[in-house]
């Protein structure tokens, strides 16, 4: 029998794809980008990419937060499908045989448990073909939407098969020392392993102040749990450089980035 390909699942992330502080604007540079990665990398190995929100999402989430729950859920998925389309349409012209799958057609929330059906992920990986997940507003059976990160969607694609690493492309070469687009000595951390990771989320979290969002705190530490549960190296490159993107998909050793490997 031959053996199945590895499954990697690349995040093109809202910083990469939009511009973030830009209301609905797609970066096509990063789009470009992306149809070179996956060209050449999708033959050797079964790729689910997910694409963050961006510039699309969280404003639209912030907008309707008052308002009816339905009509939050409704603007949300209409603000991130758009996205969607967007992305996997450009692939598609590209050559990359992407299809897109929605996040809230196959996961949900019932009972405070997020539940999953990935079969027609698996299949479609099965014929060659790249599924494009995306982070999104899900059903609730309580409270009606949830919002779901594309690490959380991955998440869940992990807990029902078995994953070999994970790609998060972003703006910036990986997890710096403190947020490389505002301080004057940002430092890159190469490595992320169980004997520097309190250390690593000590100075994220003193720098959190200064990020809006906090987000690199909480990716770190959630990505750093990831990895040790499902026995998996993340890696955190720039998806602007074409080569270490390429690099971190094979899962080199050697990769201008970070890599978040708790099993080591
Ligand atoms: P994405 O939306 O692509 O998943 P995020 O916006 O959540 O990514 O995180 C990437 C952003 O985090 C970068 O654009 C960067 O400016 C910001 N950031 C803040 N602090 C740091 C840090 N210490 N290291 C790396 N990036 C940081």
């Amino acid at each position: 029998m031959i053996p199945e390909k590895e499954l990697v699942l690349v995040k093109a992330g809202g910083s990469f794809i939009t511009y973030k502080d830009k209301v609905f604007s797609v970066n096509y540079l990063a789009l470009e980008n992306l149809s070179k990665i996956l060209l050449s990398t999708m033959n050797r190995y079964r790729i689910i990419l997910g694409n963050g929100g961006g510039s699309f999402a969280h404003p639209v989430v912030k907008m309707f937060q008052k308002s009816d729950p339905k009509m939050l859920i409704v603007q949300c998925q209409k603000a991130t499908r758009l996205l969607n389309k967007i992305i996997v349409d450009y692939l598609v012209d590209r050559g990359v045989p992407a299809t897109s799958m929605q996040t809230s057609a196959f996961i949900y929330r019932k009972h405070n448990a997020v539940e999953a059906f990935i079969e027609p992920l698996i299949t479609a990986l099965s014929h060659g073909i790249i599924p494009v997940v995306y982070g999104e507003c899900i059903f609730d059976e309580e409270k009606c939407y949830d919002i779901l990160s594309t690490e959380k969607v991955f998440e869940s694609i992990a807990s029902k098969t078995t994953v070999t690493r994970i790609v998060l492309l972003t703006d910036v070469d990986g997890v710096y020392t403190c947020n490389p687009k505002e301080c004057s000595n940002p430092e890159l951390i190469p490595r992320i392993t169980k004997r520097n990771i309190d250390e690593v989320l000590g100075i994220l979290k003193a720098e959190s102040g200064r990020d809006v969002t906090g987000s690199i705190y909480s990716k770190v530490k959630s990505m750093s749990i990831f990895s040790e549960k499902y026995g998996v190296r993340i890696y955190i490159v720039s998806g602007f450089n074409i080569a270490d993107s390429i690099k971190a998909v094979r899962g080199e050793e050697k990769v201008y980035g970070t890599i978040i490997d708790m099993n080591s």
